[in-house]
Order: structure tokens, then sequence, then C-alpha cells
């Protein structure tokens, strides 16, 4: 039977870093500062924003929540960001999603300020990350390395496969694992004989969000087995994966709930740290520049 990767475990961890890391930056007179802006009342990004206040709070991390109106104006929204991006005691930003229909998504995100974009969505963060420059890197697929990392896989020389092409987690995977050394195939619904490809994985990624469409059959026995999707089955949530199928063939296998999905707060919260260090960088950078 698989091992089993304990999301859980892996966070504790991560939350032990994360606080040891505050700790310096308070030392040395900074605390940090995560704003949230939230336009109109969806359900789901009020709760996760009551999460991440929580959470922010627990780590030590100030907490600001900006709420608009649904029917706030893009250009309103806009010039909300511009304040946070100004206001030096705000380290990092994050845009609650879905924006209201009449708001555009991407012209939104390249408002944020990039060295204090904690979901690593705008387009430097994403040059840099392909580019494999040093940027703030998008939650969930960090999550996805860090799981098999703290769990003392390598990827290195390894096959990976990732099922899903998506903005947020298939597409950054695919750089990410390559600047870690993987051999990495990409798969989508345009995808021909999609098991035969999952068969041949070492590592076998999911980000797609349909639960169960990876199954025993589609995994290569010993394989590493990692399930980022999230869906909503009759009240429980579940992933892309068979998994107690699935568990009889792998060698290893990230539960949903309590595999992937659980690092990604922390890891958004090192982002806000990274973060941080990047705008000192910054401003060192641009006194040297005044100097010359
Ligand atoms: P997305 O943008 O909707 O992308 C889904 C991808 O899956 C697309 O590339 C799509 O292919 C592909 N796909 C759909 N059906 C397929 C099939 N039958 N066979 C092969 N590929 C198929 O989703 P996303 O934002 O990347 O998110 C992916 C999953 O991760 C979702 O379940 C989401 O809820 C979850 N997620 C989890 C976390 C977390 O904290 N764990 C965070 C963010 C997202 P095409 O490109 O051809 O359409």
């Amino acid at each position: 039977m698989a091992q089993i990767l304990d999301g859980k475990k892996v966070t504790a961890i991560l939350r032990e870093e994360l606080n040891q890391q505050i700790a310096a930056l308070k030392e040395k007179g900074t605390k940090p500062k995560l704003a949230v802006l939230l336009v109109g009342e969806d359900p789901a990004s009020v709760a996760y924003a009551r999460f991440l206040e929580k959470v922010s709070e627990n780590a030590g991390v100030c907490f600001e929540l900006h709420q608009l109106p649904a029917n706030a104006s893009e250009l309103y929204v806009k010039l909300k960001i511009e304040d946070l991006n100004n206001e030096p005691s705000v380290h990092g930003i994050l845009i609650m999603m879905p924006l209201p229909s009449h708001i555009n998504k991407q012209r939104v995100m390249e408002a944020v300020s990039p060295l204090k974009d904690v979901d690593g969505l705008h387009p430097f963060n994403r040059g840099h990350l392909i580019s494999g420059g040093v940027c703030l890197q998008p939650a969930t697929p960090m999550s996805c390395l860090e799981i098999m990392k703290r769990s003392g896989i390598s990827l290195a020389g390894k096959h990976m496969v990732i099922v899903g092409r998506g903005e947020t987690v298939g597409k950054p995977l695919v750089f990410m694992a390559l600047a870690e050394h993987a051999t990495v195939t990409v798969c989508h619904t345009r995808t021909k004989d999609l098991a035969h490809l999952t068969r041949q994985a070492d590592i076998l990624v999911s980000a797609v969000g349909k639960p169960g469409l990876i199954t025993a059959d589609m995994v290569k026995p010993g394989a590493v087995v990692v399930d980022a999707g999230i869906s909503e089955v009759d009240g429980q949530i579940t992933g892309d994966v068979d998994f107690e199928r699935v568990k009889e063939v792998a060698g290893a296998i990230t539960p949903v709930p309590g595999g992937v999905g659980s690092l990604t707060t922390v890891l958004m919260l090192k982002n806000l740290i990274k973060g941080i260090h990047l705008q000192e960088k910054a401003r060192q950078w641009e006194e040297a520049e005044n100097l010359c």
C-alpha cells in the first residue's frame, strides 16, 4: 500500500519556519501586513477571508480586509490597489476571486505591485518563473512540490506527468518542475489516450477538478500520485484521484482533504515574507541608483 503524504504534517513544519521568519523580521522592527481586497459578497470568498484573518493573526501577521461593493467600477478597484501598492506598511496584496463579471481579472491582477503579489499571478512574476529568476510563485503548484520534497521525494530525472494546464496550478507547475530537473509531460482535454501517458509517470499530478478522473489502471505501480484537484460531492471535498483504489497501486499518494490543499495558505504567507525581502532589496537598489 502507498505511503500517504500527510499535508498537515508538512504544514506544521512550514508553519514553524514561518514563525521563525516572522520573529526575525519583528526583531528588526517589521511587522508583516497582508491586505485582502474583496469586491462584493461572494460567500466562499467571505468565508476564505475570515479563515485567512484567523491564520494570519495566529502567525503574527497583521490582516486588513478591504471590502468594496459588488458594483464598484474597475477603475475604483484599481485606484484602491494603487493605494495599497503605495502604502509601505502593506507588504502583500491578495485579490479575492471571483471578481464581479464587469471587472477584468487580468487587468486587476496586473495593477498589483509584483513585489506585493502574494498569489504569484502578475505577468512579471510569471515571466521570472519561466526564465528561472527570483519571484513570487503561486502557492498551489508550490504545495505540490513541497509535499514531495518534505517527504524525501526528489524530482530530478523523474518523468512527471501533469494532468491540467490551468493558469493557477498545471501551467506554472510545468516550469517549477523543470527547474527541479524533472522531465515533464502536460495533458489536457485534447490529449489523446490520457491513460497511456499517465501510466508512464514516475510522478503523476492531477490538477483538473473532476472527481474519479484518475483511476488505478492509469497509474504505474510504485508511482507518486499528487492530487491538486478540489471538488465538492454530496457536501464532501474530494480530489481527482480514486484514492481508495489508487493507493493500492501507487508508491506514495496525497489525500484530499489533508494533502496539497493543507499547505497553500502557509505558503502564501511565506510569499508575504519573501515579498518583504524583495521590497527591501528594491529600495536599496533605488537608493543606490539615486546616488549615481
Ligand atoms: P482550470 O483552469 O479549470 O484547469 C483545469 C484543467 O484541466 C484544464 O487545463 C483542462 O483542459 C483540464 N481538464 C479538464 N478535464 C480534463 C480531462 N477530462 N482530461 C484531461 N484534462 C482535463 O483549473 P485550475 O484553476 O488550474 O485548478 C485545477 C484544480 O485545482 C481545480 O480542481 C481547483 O479547484 C484545484 N485547486 C486547488 C487548490 C488547492 O489549494 N489545493 C488551489 C487552486 C486550485 P483544457 O485546458 O483543455 O480545458
